[in-house]
């Protein structure tokens, strides 16, 4: 079977662009492309035909694989060390010039570093993989956050620890969310919707209001004027958004409209696509220089 080409692969997808990286094998955002010092990818799931069956892992256990630390770095960074944390959902922020080597994994979902040689990478199946940028300064970091971690606030975290440990200003960081669940196929019931209206007040960007099934997608207003037989669609990539502005990040240096991971399975593992039984993709990003 040929390699995908982006078109192929990702026939809906309207949002911010991507490229295919090497062999088809993982995608690439251009603007951490641009940065000639680092690498980075976010895995696709996994494609037989391609010969590789190791990609992705099932469950929530995944241990690292040599494939999955190939699939990022290539000949430039063929020597890095792929770290990962034991996800938990948390606002739990990890500075890996401060762990000792055979220490790893430690629990967390956000990995920043200064250092070269080391690939963050973080998992995914519908939750959010960010990836964060100092271009000034050159820290890295790899956040995974899904509604529990943006609740949680592990974005505004990571980058208070960014400022706090590396004097990093987020005036100077670019953010790029990859490859998640999108509004067209996130429904929230009130225990996730409350919360988020709760934390997000006057921000209806986060919302589109399912009428029924089978129309179109309109605008949400708020929560309380809904009719009662809407469906609540919710936007993480928009309320990560907020977060990153809210922590400083210029408007221009945030990239939140990835491809959704359940309009595009054939592409990626998607947790609720699944109905909770799926592999999961990693995001990884590093320092060669
Ligand atoms: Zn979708």
């Amino acid at each position: 079977m040929p390699v995908p080409t982006i078109t192929t692969l990702l026939p809906r997808h309207r949002g911010d662009p991507y490229d295919l990286g090497p062999g088809g094998l993982f995608l690439q955002h251009p603007a951490l492309a641009a940065c000639p010092w680092l690498v980075h990818g976010f895995s696709l799931r996994d494609r037989p035909a391609l010969g590789d069956s190791s990609f992705g892992q099932s469950g929530e256990d995944v241990k690292p694989l040599p494939i999955q630390t190939d699939f990022v770095t290539g000949p430039a960074g063929k020597n890095m060390i792929l770290v990962r944390l034991r996800q938990c959902h948390s606002d739990g922020v990890v500075c890996l010039d401060r762990l000792a080597p055979g220490t790893l994994p430690a629990e967390g979902d956000a990995l920043i570093t200064h250092r070269s040689g080391l690939l963050l990478a973080v998992q995914v199946a519908d939750c959010l993989p960010v990836l964060i940028v100092d271009r000034s300064k050159r820290i890295l970091a790899a956040v995974h956050a899904g509604w529990r971690g943006i609740l949680a606030g592990v974005v505004p975290r990571t980058l208070a620890r960014m400022q706090s440990r590396y004097a990093s200003d987020p005036g100077h960081c670019l953010a790029v969310i990859g490859p998640s669940i999108g509004p067209c196929c996130y429904e929230v019931g009130r225990d996730v919707a409350a919360p988020f209206e709760e934390a997000f007040r006057g921000r209806p960007e986060l919302w589109r209001d399912l009428q029924s099934p089978g129309r179109a997608f309109s605008a949400g207003t708020g929560p309380s004027d809904n009719p009662g037989n809407s469906r609540r669609m919710l936007d993480l990539s928009a309320a990560c958004r907020c977060q990153l502005e809210n922590a400083g990040l210029p408007d221009k240096s945030i990239f939140s409209h990835p491809p959704c991971t359940c309009c595009n399975r054939d592409a990626f593992y998607s947790y609720r696509g699944g109905r909770g039984s799926t592999g999961r993709m990693l995001a990884a990003i590093g320092k060669i220089c």
